[in-house]
């Protein structure tokens, strides 16, 4: 089957696959319109968009129980401290690790306070995400979230994923928008 768009409108010439133009006479060879070429933009910018909310939400997943968990630690952290040092049932436990009180206090507080840091950058990121606004924040704050947090694997695991969805998204909408634009700039 012969395809009447292989040949050029005005004078017949046999055009090349993807011609913007004929060879011959220079006409122009009718192809995608550029609102087309911009609503196919706009398909893969809604991909890109859902994308970046599954990002949020596994950050999300970790982040706020974390932050839970870090400002409960904080808050309490005397008595938690208390509670392993005088309870018998740790007993075991604690001559297993072998801190002294004061150790096990600072221990915590830090174990607190990090939860709490990466919870705060996850959940930043993630707004940042949802909102879609200053992405490679975004993305520091991703990976910042998953470092400090990385003493639970689940939060370097759900991070890490996040942050791949983060960047591969980015740069395949990057380049997809690159080769739209090329298209565009035959066009015009
Ligand atoms: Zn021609």
């Amino acid at each position: 089957m012969v395809d009447n768009q292989n040949f050029c409108e005005k004078c017949g010439q046999y055009l090349n696959e993807g011609a913007a133009f004929c060879p011959a006479c220079g006409a122009r060879v009718p192809g995608r319109s550029p609102e087309q070429i911009e609503a196919e933009r706009e398909q893969v910018r809604s991909v890109m968009a859902s994308r970046l909310k599954w990002a949020a939400m596994m950050m999300l997943v970790y982040s706020i129980p974390f932050l839970v968990l870090g400002i409960y630690i904080s808050v309490s952290l005397d008595s938690i401290v208390s509670e392993l040092i005088n309870n018998p049932s740790y007993e075991s436990y604690m001559e297993l690790i072998g801190l002294s009180e004061t150790e096990l206090h600072t221990l915590l507080q830090q174990c607190g306070l990090m939860f709490i840091v990466s919870s705060v950058c996850g959940i930043l990121s993630s707004v940042l995400c949802f909102k879609r606004r200053l992405y490679w924040v975004a993305v520091i704050l991703c990976i910042l979230s998953f470092i400090i947090g990385s003493t639970g694997f689940f939060a370097l695991f759900m991070g890490l994923g996040a942050f791949w969805l983060l960047l591969s998204s980015k740069l395949a909408f990057d380049e997809y928008s690159d080769k739209l634009d090329e298209e565009l700039a035959k066009i015009s």
